[in-house]
This record gives C-alpha cells, structure tokens and sequence, in this order.
C-alpha cells in the first residue's frame, strides 16, 4: 500500500468545499496502524488524526511527528478519560450523558475546556452506541450546561450498507440536525460523518468532516 499515494490522491479528488461551502477536513483514522505509516501519512499531507483506542494512543503517542491536531473517535471508557486529557483536541465520540459529565468534571479540575462532539445513532442500530435522533436537542441543551466542554457539532458512523438513496436520507438527517443546534450556539461548526465506503455521499449531503482509514492505510489486517 502506498500511503503517500493515496493521501495526496484523496487530497487532490476531495473537493475544497462541501455544497455549502464550508472547508472539509480530513482526519485520518489510526486504529492498527505503526507510527512509522502514521507518519508517512502526515508527511504526505495529514493534519488530522483520529484514534480509536487509549492504549494505542498512548503507546504511539510520542513517536508522531510533525504536531497533527489529535481527534479521539473510538467508544471511550469514563476510567480511561485520564489518559487523553488534554492531548485531545476534539473529542467525536462522546455517546452518552455521563461520558460527558465526567469529561466536564476532569477537564474542570485541569482547568481546561475541552471540544467535543455529540454521537448521534441516527440509523438506530441497536450494535452502536450513540444518542437517538429525538435526544438530539435535549442532550444538547444538557451537555451545554457543563462549562468546561464546548460543543463543537455531531458525528455519527453511518450503517454498512449498500443502499446509497438510505445512507443518503441518513446524512441529509444528520445536516438537518446539525443546522438546529448551529442555530443555537455559535460553537457548533463540524459535522463529522462519512468513512472511506461512503464519505463522497456524506460530503454532498453536507459533512465538513471526513474520518478515512482504510481508503489512506488499504485494509486493516
Ligand atoms: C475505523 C474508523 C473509521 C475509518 O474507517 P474506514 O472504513 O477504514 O475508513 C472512521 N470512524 C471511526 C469511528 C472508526 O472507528
């Protein structure tokens, strides 16, 4: 596989904007793979990197290069809140209430504010983890209550599907959404939803924020 390859590949295809014209970033999904790929990747052009895992995260943590801003993506573990805090500048992956309330309470002691994301489920798959569509509004009124987060949008991670008209209706939800709570809080700017099956639809229905693994890395052994 030739990561530097495929990044500048993807860079160039990606458009600059989505259809409302707002700038798409690119995080890279890290999961599984060496710090020497890694930093192949952001040699190559990667500003944005998404872990999964804390252990990986910690392990590899000191041999990236190059200061990519650091996204965490994976499910996150209250207990493991610890490890990440303060390393992280956007957490996509917060999925319940209390993941957020101790997040809050742990960066308040740090005396930090730190970014997140709100995961919606938003094909209700009972697999994943993640707020429904209708708790939307009311987790976010709840969660912006807690003064050291700052919510900066949602993310969700689409169901595996060939259905494009489905995935499609699904991310047009999301933006729906997303506008809603845009509308509420000036904090609110990224939309974080679409992976290396499906990113091109999600871009089109309006995501600025694109998390792609394998499309950068080939397939995870
Ligand atoms: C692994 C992962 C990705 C990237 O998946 P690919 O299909 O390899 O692009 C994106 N988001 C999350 C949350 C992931 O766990």
């Amino acid at each position: 596989m030739n990561i530097t390859h495929n990044v500048q590949k993807i860079l160039t295809d990606l458009p600059e904007c989505n259809p409302y014209g707002e700038k798409v970033t690119l995080v890279a999904a890290v999961k599984t793979r060496t710090p020497a790929e890694i930093n192949e990747a952001i040699r190559a052009g990667i500003a944005d990197i998404g872990d999964n895992r804390v252990q990986e995260f910690t392990q590899k943590y000191s041999q990236i290069e190059g200061n990519p801003r650091r996204h965490f993506i994976g499910r996150l573990q209250t207990n493991k809140i610890k490890y990440l805090l303060g390393k992280i500048d956007l957490y996509h992956s917060i999925d319940r209430m209390n993941l957020a309330e101790e997040l809050n309470a742990q960066s308040g002691k740090r005396g930090i504010v730190s970014n997140i994301l709100l995961e919606i489920n938003i094909g209700g798959e009972s697999t994943k983890g993640g707020f429904s569509e209708e708790q939307t509004e009311q987790t976010f009124k709840a969660a912006a209550a807690l003064e050291n987060l700052k919510i900066r949008g949602l993310m969700t991670v689409l169901p595996e599907c060939d259905d494009m008209q489905y995935l499609s209706s699904l991310a047009r939800k999301m933006r729906y959404y997303f506008e809603k709570l845009r509308d509420k809080s000036d904090d609110v700017d990224f939309l974080s939803m679409g992976m290396s099956g499906d990113y091109m639809l999600c871009i089109e229905q309006g995501s600025n924020m694109i998390r792609l693994g394998t499309a950068i890395f080939g397939p995870r052994i």
